[in-house]
């Protein structure tokens, strides 16, 4: 009797050894048909939903973590690639600052970064010498979460997220025109949302 408890314990527990393998180390579930799970490193453990590891990659924006596994420094697939099947659409930042809300178009890359700063600069008013803090708001591409992130090291997947956010809203609005050739509106759909947006005025300013 005591024997057969022992062995099936043991067969118990063999069981489930493999199975803590078989699941995504991001959101716990196993794999199914319509989500394979993928190994993006050489981790023995690190499995996980491709969009899960492209949500959690953006969630890291900016840093090293985004670009690479944080333990075995393998370089992990662009997040972005996730969502190639998503519509994209101009992306406009909603910027607000001490009351005042704009609407500001953005591209990525390091040039659209530095066109951004300077349209910020120029609205808010705020001088070479200024500071600028800011807090990023975003729609996680697929799911809709919102999800804060931090600094201008963010700015590039901010704006992605913004082109998805952008797309969609002009997907729905066109779903919402059922006349086929009608002349799509070209209405302005904010995708992205500057949250919070800091500046270290300088003393001199104003004057
Ligand atoms: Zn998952
Ligand atoms: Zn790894």
């Amino acid at each position: 009797m005591c024997e057969a408890v022992v062995t099936l314990s043991r067969e118990v527990s063999k069981q489930d050894e493999p199975n803590v393998e078989d699941i995504c180390w991001i959101c716990h579930e196993g794999h199914s048909d319509g989500m394979p799970l993928a190994k993006p490193c050489r981790c023995k453990c690190m499995q996980a939903h491709r969009p899960c590891l492209a949500r959690w990659q953006l969630q890291q924006a900016g840093r090293t973590e985004e670009r690479f596994c944080r333990f075995c420094k393998t370089e992990l697939p662009d997040w972005r690639e996730a969502h190639s099947q998503l519509p994209k659409a101009s992306p406009i930042m909603t910027v607000v600052h001490n009351g005042v809300t704009h609407q500001v178009t953005v591209e990525p890359g390091p040039d659209g970064r530095e066109r951004f700063q300077a349209e910020i600069r120029r609205i808010f008013n705020l001088g070479e010498n200024d500071a600028i803090q800011l807090t990023f708001g975003c729609r996680v591409p697929g799911t809709g979460h919102e999800i804060t992130l931090e600094g201008w090291e963010a700015f590039d997947a901010a704006v992605h997220c913004a082109a998805i956010s952008a797309g969609q809203r002009m997907k729905m609005q066109n779903d919402q025109q059922p006349k086929p050739g009608a002349a799509t509106t070209e209405r302005k759909t904010s995708g992205g949302m500057l949250r919070r947006l800091f500046s270290r005025t300088n003393p001199q300013q104003g004057l």
